[in-house]
């Protein structure tokens, strides 16, 4: 049997870059996975395709994860046509870059709301019927941006050190109902988030590495499918960067 046979997951952002990765992951493992998507709709079904042609299932659900109301209806109906959700993944993030000094009230506003409040938004919604079921795994994208900073990044790294915080305070607070809550941080991953950095700026964060080079996506899902597993029952609280030593 598949480690996450008879499971279902929700991974926010899930029809492009690393949240397609972690859905096709989930769903090689026997999940049933909840594609979530914003702009990104023919994208979705295309992930929800490879799921069913490689044997797996799984739905498409469209919503915006900063919109607090629409993350609770998004939840309401999926329970109520799908019975259960058992792992959560907050992957759907967004950047605005810009020095302190030019970067508009908007552009901080729209990168709290996006990666952070979403995830806040999410977790609220759905804490619910993880207390109710007594289990539940959280997992939330990060960053090692959130860890040690970015020049030009001050929203995003504020967001993501946010959910840094996040995880931790709800981690305490689920964790006696049987519910783990975890981050992942990556480094630089290659996908359409970073494709368009200088190539000077690509060279030296791969050079910031122990490894000398750029993650995929991939590496990040793996990471992810180990929480959402049985293996990884004991872990809660916790950040683990998937970042080639860059945050070492
Ligand atoms: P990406 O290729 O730009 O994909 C971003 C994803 O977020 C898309 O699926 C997008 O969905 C979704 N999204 C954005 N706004 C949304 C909203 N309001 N509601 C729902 N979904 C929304 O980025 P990525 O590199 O895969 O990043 C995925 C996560 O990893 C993000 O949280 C990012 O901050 C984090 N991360 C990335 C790197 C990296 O180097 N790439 C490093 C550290 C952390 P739609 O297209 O449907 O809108």
């Amino acid at each position: 049997m598949r480690e996450l046979e008879g499971k279902a997951a929700l991974v926010t952002g899930a029809g492009r870059g690393i949240g397609k990765q972690i859905a096709l992951a989930l769903a090689s493992q026997g999940a049933f996975v909840i594609i979530n998507y914003n702009g990104s709709r023919q994208r979705a079904e295309e992930t929800l395709k490879e799921i069913t042609d490689a044997g797996g299932s799984g739905v498409t659900a469209g919503c915006d994860v900063s919109d607090f109301a629409a993350c609770g209806e998004m939840i309401q109906n999926l329970i109520r046509e799908y019975g259960k959700i058992d792992i959560l993944v907050n992957n759907a993030g967004i950047t605005r870059d810009n020095l302190l000094m030019r970067m508009s009230e908007e552009d901080f506003d729209q990168v709290i709301r996006v990666n952070l409040k979403g995830c806040f938004n999410t977790i609220r919604h759905l804490s619910r019927h993880f207390l109710k079921q007594r289990s539940g795994r959280i997992i939330n994208i990060s960053s090692v941006s959130g860890v040690m900073g970015n020049a030009g990044q001050a929203n995003y790294c504020a967001s993501k050190a946010g959910v840094i915080g996040l995880t931790k305070s709800v981690a305490r607070e689920l964790g006696s109902r049987g519910i783990t809550v975890n981050a992942v941080a990556p480094g630089f991953i290659e996908t359409e988030m970073t494709q368009n950095l200088p190539d000077n700026l690509k060279e030296s964060m791969t050079q910031q590495t122990l490894l000398k080079r750029s993650g995929s996506a991939q590496e990040v899902a793996s990471a992810v499918a180990f929480l959402a597993s049985e293996g990884a029952g004991y872990i809660t609280g916790q950040v683990i960067s998937v970042d080639g030593g860059m945050a070492l």
